[in-house]
C-alpha cells in the first residue's frame, strides 16, 4: 500500500511551497488508493509557534487535502508530533552507539566555530574535525577520556560517524540517479544536547516506522539525502522511494522570496482566493498534463486521477500571481449561483452591521434576489467578495453619490426629466430590462434629446456611481419598487 507523508514544522504559516508538497503527496497517495499522513516535526523547540499545527491542519481541512492519519485524525502509527516520540529516538540512538556508528561529541560551540573559520581560511567545506572520534573507532580520542566527560554530565551531542572513502547514491524519481561521495559528507549531529533529535535523525527514523512509500518533498532537502541514506545503512533498513520536487521561482526566476510578493498561503486566503483556484493553481507549479493538452482547469477529482511523478519537470516552477488570479476568474465564472450566494450571505450580513440603520436595504436574505445580482455581476467581479463590495447598491441604498459623474452628468434639466420619466416607470407592469429600454427611447425621441441624457442620471441615481453592468439589467434586478424609491431620492 502506497504511503506519503507531509511533514511540517510548525513555524507559524504554511508557505506555499508547503502546499504545493502537501498537495502532490496526497495526489500521488490517493491515485494509487495509499495513504496521505500529516506528522509535525517539532524537534526545533527554539522556533516552535503556538497553535501553528492545528492552523496547519485547518488549512488543509480548508484546500481539501485531508489527511488519513494525523495528530487530529489519529491513526495506528502515531504519536505524529516528533516531540512525543523522544523515546524512540533515543533508543536508536543508542543502538547507533553500540554499533559504532555514531559518537558523543563534547565540542563545544566556540570550538566549533573556531574550526570553521580555519577551515574557511583554508578554502575548505566547513565540516567538524573529529576531535571527539574515540580511538577505536578510527579517531584520537581516549575512551577513558569520553567516559570522564559522561561521569562529570558534561553536556554532549551524538554525531554520526560518515563512513570514509564511500559513495552513497539513489535514484530520484524526478531526477533520475544522484551520487555523492562521502568526503563531502559532515558528521551529522543526531542527537542535540536538550535531548531533542535533529530534523535527519528524527525523520529517517519516523519515515520507517510509519512504512511510508515514498517521500515527495522540496528540493532544498536534496543535499540531506547522503545522511539519509547512510542512516538507513546503518539500520539496515531498505530506504522508501524518493521524488525532490523543483524550486518555486518569482517572475524574474530567482528563488521565491517574501520580498517579492506574499509566500503564506493565509496572505491569499486573506485576498479572498478560493480554495478551488489556489489548489489548482499550486497543482500547475512544477505538474502538466502532458504534450497536446490545453486544460488548465481541474477540480480536486480530476488531478487526483490525472497526476503523475512522471510529469512534474525538474526547471524551477514560475509563481505567477496573474495566472492564479485568472484561475479565480474561471471559478467564479462557472461556480454554481447557490453556492456563491451561501458564500457571499455571511458577508452581506456583516456589512449590514456598518450600515447606517435608517437606509433601506434590498431584499439580502432572499436567495431568489442574490442569484439574480450574481449572475449579472459574475463576469465583472474578481473575486466572491467584490458581489458585495463593487456589488454595493444592490443590497444598500447609494447614501452619496459619486461627485466627478454628478458634476458631468446631472444637469439642471435632468430632474425635471426624471420626475417626468418616473411616472413613465411607475406604469410599467412588467419591469424588463427590454421594457425599460423601450420606455426610455419613446420617451426621449419625441423630445429631440438623446438617450445618454438619461442614462447616466438613471445609472447615478440607481446605483450612486458612473460605472457598472447594463443600465436596464441592473434596473431589471433591482426591481420597480427601489428604482422608483431611489430615484424619487434623488432629486428630492
Ligand atoms: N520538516 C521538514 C520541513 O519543514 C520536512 C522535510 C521532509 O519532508 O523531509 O520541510
Amino acid at each position: 500500500r502506497v504511503r506519503t507523508r507531509f511533514a511540517p514544522s510548525p513555524t507559524g504559516y504554511l508557505h506555499v511551497g508547503g502546499l504545493r508538497t502537501a498537495l502532490y503527496n496526497y495526489l500521488f497517495a490517493k491515485r494509487m488508493n495509499g495513504d496521505f499522513v500529516i506528522r509535525i516535526e517539532d524537534t526545533d523547540q527554539s522556533r516552535k509557534v503556538e497553535d501553528a499545527e492545528k492552523n496547519l491542519i485547518s488549512t488543509f481541512e480548508w484546500a481539501g487535502i485531508i489527511a488519513d492519519e494525523s495528530p487530529m485524525h489519529g491513526g495506528n502509527y502515531g504519536p505524529y508530533v516528533q516531540s512525543q516520540r523522544l523515546s524512540i529516538y533515543r533508543d536508536y540512538c543508542t543502538r547507533l552507539l553500540e554499533d559504532k556508528n555514531a559518537y558523543y561529541c563534547f565540542s563545544t560551540s566556540e570550538e566549533l566555530e573556531e574550526n570553521r573559520q580555519l577551515q574557511l581560511k583554508q578554502g575548505l567545506q566547513p565540516k567538524y574535525n573529529r576531535k571527539w572520534l574515540p580511538e577505536e573507532m578510527g579517531g584520537n580520542m581516549p575512551e577513558s577520556e569520553i567516559k570522564k566527560k559522561l561521569d562529570e554530565g558534561v553536556p554532549y551531542v551524538v554525531r554520526m560517524k560518515v563512513p570514509d572513502y564511500v559513495s552513497v547514491w539513489f535514484e530520484d524519481m524526478i531526477r533520475g540517479p544522484i551520487e555523492f561521495d562521502s568526503a563531502t559528507i559532515d558528521d551529522q549531529v543526531l542527537m542535540k544536547s536538550d535531548g531533542f533529535p535533529t530534523y535527519h535523525f528524527a525523520s529517517v527514523i519516523d519515515d520507517h516506522l510509519m512504512e511510508f512509500t515514498h517521500i515527495i518533498r522540496g528540493e532544498e532537502w536534496l543535499p540531506s539525502m547522503p545522511k539519509h541514506l547512510l542512516l538507513y545503512e546503518f539500520f539496515g533498513w531498505e530506504p522508501p522511494k524518493f521524488a525532490h520536487l523543483p524550486l518555486l521561482l518569482n517572475p524574474d526566476r530567482s528563488k521565491l522570496s517574501k520580498r517579492q510578493g506574499d509566500v503564506a498561503v493565509e496572505d491569499y486566503m486573506r485576498k479572498g482566493y478560493s480554495n478551488e483556484a489556489i489548489v489548482n493553481f499550486v497543482a500547475l507549479l512544477g505538474w502538466n498534463e502532458g504534450e497536446g493538452s490545453e486544460q488548465e482547469v481541474f477540480s480536486m477529482e480530476e488531478l487526483i486521477s490525472k497526476f503523475s511523478l512522471e510529469r512534474v519537470g525538474k526547471a524551477g516552477a514560475v509563481f505567477n500571481v496573474e495566472k492564479l488570479s485568472w484561475l479565480e476568474k474561471q471559478y467564479i465564472k462557472t461556480r454554481p449561483v447557490e453556492m456563491i450566494v451561501g458564500n457571499i450571505k455571511p458577508v452581506l450580513q456583516a456589512r449590514l452591521a456598518e450600515f447606517s440603520p435608517e437606509m433601506p436595504v434590498e431584499r439580502i436574505s432572499s436567495d431568489d434576489y442574490l442569484g439574480k445580482v450574481v449572475e449579472l455581476m459574475r463576469e465583472r467581479v474578481n473575486f466572491e467578495h467584490e458581489f458585495v463590495t463593487f456589488s454595493s447598491y444592490f443590497f444598500f441604498e447609494p447614501e452619496s453619490y459619486e461627485e466627478e459623474a454628478v458634476a458631468k452628468r446631472w444637469t439642471p434639466n435632468v430632474p425635471p426629466l426624471l420626475q417626468e420619466f418616473v411616472e413613465v416607470l411607475e406604469a410599467n407592469d412588467d419591469f424588463t430590462a427590454e421594457n425599460i429600454e423601450a420606455q426610455l427611447k419613446a420617451f426621449v425621441a419625441p423630445k429631440g434629446l438623446k438617450p445618454a441624457v438619461l442614462i447616466h442620471p438613471l445609472r447615478i441615481a440607481a446605483s450612486g456611481v458612473s460605472f457598472g453592468p447594463s443600465l436596464y439589467h441592473m434596473l431589471e434586478v433591482l426591481g420597480k419598487e427601489a428604482v422608483l424609491r431611489r430615484i424619487r431620492r434623488a432629486i428630492e
